[in-house]
């Protein structure tokens, strides 16, 4: 059995307790505007191009098959042409073009974990299945996660909540915490935001709640300046938590929009509308804070995080 990932990340320590080593799998239903892995979105490995790393050689025109490359347009591969068959990553002399996606067998991921285990053991840390949207490789999370809890591993579902409920049935008995990411509360805007409505990954969550109340949960927001990023919404999440997952989210994170992800749409030749989206001010942030707390009524801690502006001055 194979998962096809983009990355996995050691030392983490913002996706769980401790310090954790977060596995990236590759392919998600969703398509939110503000996505900041959005080499984790498509479910096949994608050819990218890094600009700043090419030395003009022209080997890779040559190279491909497919005549997909033409260098002298701003993204030089033709996506429309392209059968990601990595010849021109392997011509390229300067890793200017590189393959995003890479599979891994259950054993290569598990001994490459492995490697961490120390610092995860000795922080009270763990694995975490992030991406992307992890629960649609659910079958090799489960064998993966069967060899993990052998040795005792932390183990953390870092999830959008879009996927059959048969991937959470089968997932979530190895899993010591859910991070759930909880965005907008209006259906007509989450349709808008993500290209897809809201009413599963509601429905998903009362599920965990019903089926898994001894699992710790995590809400996190994204709070996008503009769209989710409103007191409205967070009044309606705050009261979504107190009214159906009474006492088992732990803790309600609202996390800043920044715009440090831009390189990446580069990189793979997408566009992207929010590359120029001012950060949320301090005043913002606080004032959304407030209304979080306010809302979750003590059922959870609720914290903010990320980059903020100062406050303007008055
Ligand atoms: S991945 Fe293959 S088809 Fe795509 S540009 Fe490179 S050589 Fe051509
Ligand atoms: S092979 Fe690599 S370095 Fe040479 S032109 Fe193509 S992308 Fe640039």
């Amino acid at each position: 059995m194979k998962a096809l990932l983009t990355d996995i990340c050691p030392l983490s320590t913002h996706d769980g307790p401790g310090l954790r080593t977060t596995v990236f799998f590759k392919g998600c239903p969703l398509r939110c505007i503000w996505c900041h892995n959005p080499e984790t979105q498509q479910v096949f490995p994608e050819t990218g191009w890094d600009r700043s790393k090419c030395i003009g050689c022209k080997s890779c025109e040559a190279a491909c098959p497919h005549q997909a490359i033409d260098l002298h347009r701003a993204f030089p591969v033709d996506k429309t042409v392209c059968k990601n068959c990595g010849e021109c990553v392997k011509g390229c002399p300067s890793s200017a073009l590189f393959t995003m996606g890479k599979t891994w067998s259950v054993d290569e991921l598990y001994n490459q974990l492995l490697k961490d285990e120390i610092f995860i053991k000795r922080s009270n840390g763990g694995v975490t299945f992030s991406g992307g949207e992890p629960a649609m490789q659910y079958r090799f999370i489960e064998a993966l996660a069967i060899k993990l809890k052998r040795k005792k591993f932390h183990l953390a579902l870092d999830t959008c909540g879009m996927a059959p409920k048969t991937a959470f049935k089968t997932v979530l008995p190895y899993m010591d915490l859910v991070l759930f990411d909880l965005k907008e509360m209006d259906e007509r805007k989450h349709y808008g935001f993500t290209g897809v409505k809201n009413g599963q990954i509601l429905k998903t969550l009362i599920f965990i709640h019903q089926n898994f109340p001894f699992l710790k949960i995590w809400i996190r927001t994204p709070v996008i300046p503009g769209m989710t990023g409103t007191e409205e919404n967070i009044r309606s999440i705050g009261k979504f938590i107190t009214a159906n997952l009474s006492g088992q989210v732990e803790k309600w994170e609202l996390c800043a929009f920044n715009n440090l992800c831009a390189a990446k749409y580069d990189r793979l030749g997408l566009t992207w509308s929010l590359r120029d989206t001012a950060l949320l001010n301090r005043r913002q942030a606080d004032q959304l804070l407030q209304e979080a707390s306010l809302a979750a009524c003590r059922a959870c801690a609720v914290s903010f995080s990320g980059l903020t502006l100062p406050c303007p001055l008055t």
